[in-house]
């Protein structure tokens, strides 16, 4: 059996917003959408014949990322008009059709549906609605229609292609959904394969943003030892003759935390959320400023999954300060202790940490989607 793959790509993908395709959008490992998705099949293994098709506008740039074994057809003005004459050029004796933008396609989908195809005549992947859909023309409901016995439609859709042919011939210049609707309408039964849930449509914009999951960001502070002051670190008042200067307390620990939370999402640092010339952050208690970050972080989607860090203070010493330390700030974190590290060094005498003129404070912070 030989097997067929059209992969449309003729689309403009306007609703995200892009001003091109979207398919020709890099994601994080450098390659396109279009290369992601085309790959994921070349890496199965389960397919010998590659179609793409393109619009006029897009063709040479599509062309040039292409491997020389696939082939490529201009799109008509439909995603339906783009099959049909994608179609003329398939040769298997299966054809599966594949969004584009669906780069998360795995091996276990792809193999359901070329042998659900090759048995049974025709079949699509399917995913039980988890939300409740109903019609609405703008601002009002209209009719629900519930979720029990709802399925959303995905890609791969797969067919025989002597079937999927004689279906595209009888619609004519008619339109549909997806190439499943057309089998279903002029051959018959469209067979279900279980549709996967990471397999989604890069559609609107914060699907792109969407793709980093997990985000890293690291923080340093420093502040000076000084008479007068208090010492605090991580919220927790440490016993010491000295304390650390500065505008707010002077939490070195907490300010390096919240600047590796904010630098893992871009989001500058402390000084420029929290400015030292601004009397509002004047003796600031600096856990108050952690649930300020913690909120900026929560509007971008994300939450902390762990945080790491490291205090450089000759004295005085933090080892029996640490689980004080842990448990405060993982309590303001939301996160169960195991998941915050604090460790602490000296500098062994060296440079001004050395001297006790100042207390360091490096720290990384995991943080993921909500
Ligand atoms: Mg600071």
């Amino acid at each position: 059996m030989k097997t067929s793959l059209i992969l449309t790509c003729a689309g403009k993908g306007e609703r995200a917003g892009f001003g091109k395709n979207k398919l020709l959008v890099e994601m994080q490992n450098g390659k396109t959408v279009l290369e992601q998705t085309l790959f994921a099949f070349i890496d199965s293994g389960k397919i010998d014949e590659y179609i793409v098709t393109a619009s006029a506008e897009d063709f040479e740039q599509i062309k040039t990322l292409l491997p020389e074994f696939c082939k490529i057809v201009l799109g008509g003005g439909t995603r339906t008009a783009s099959v049909k004459n994608a179609l003329k050029a398939v040769s298997g004796d299966v054809v599966l059709i594949h969004d584009g933008a669906r780069p998360y396609v795995t091996n276990n989908l792809i193999a359901d549906c070329v042998n659900t195809a090759n048995e049974k005549g025709g079949c699509v992947p399917a995913l039980p609605c988890r939300d409740t859909v109903m019609e609405s023309g703008g601002d009002v409901a209209g009719k629900y229609l519930g979720k029990s016995g709802l399925y959303a439609v995905q890609t791969p859709q797969a067919f025989k292609t002597e079937l999927i042919i004689d279906a595209y011939a009888r619609a004519g210049e008619k339109t549909f959904n997806d190439d499943g609707e057309v089998y279903q309408r002029y051959i018959g039964d469209l067979y279900l394969v279980d549709g996967d849930v990471n397999n989604i449509k890069l559609t609107f914009r914060q699907d792109f943003d969407g793709l980093a999951q997990v985000r890293f960001g690291t923080g340093f502070d420093c502040h000076k030892l000084v008479e007068n002051r208090k010492l605090i670190l991580g919220g927790i008042l440490i016993p010491h003759e000295k304390g650390l200067l500065g505008h707010s307390d002077a939490d070195v620990l907490t300010h390096a935390i919240m600047d590796a939370i904010l630098s893992a999402l871009a989001l500058r640092d402390i000084g420029y959320h929290f400015p030292d010339n601004d009397n509002a952050f004047k003796d600031a208690d600096s856990i108050e400023l952690l649930k300020k970050v913690l909120e900026l972080i929560k509007d971008k989607g994300y939450k902390v999954q762990s945080i790491s860090a490291s205090i450089m203070a000759e004295k005085p010493k933090l080892k029996g300060h640490i689980p004080a330390i842990t448990d405060k700030l993982s309590n303001v974190l939301g996160l169960s202790p195991e998941m915050v590290g604090i460790s602490a060094t000296t500098l062994e005498g060296l440079g001004f940490v050395g001297r006790e003129e100042g207390i360091c404070t490096h720290a990384t912070a995991t943080l993921i989607r909500i």
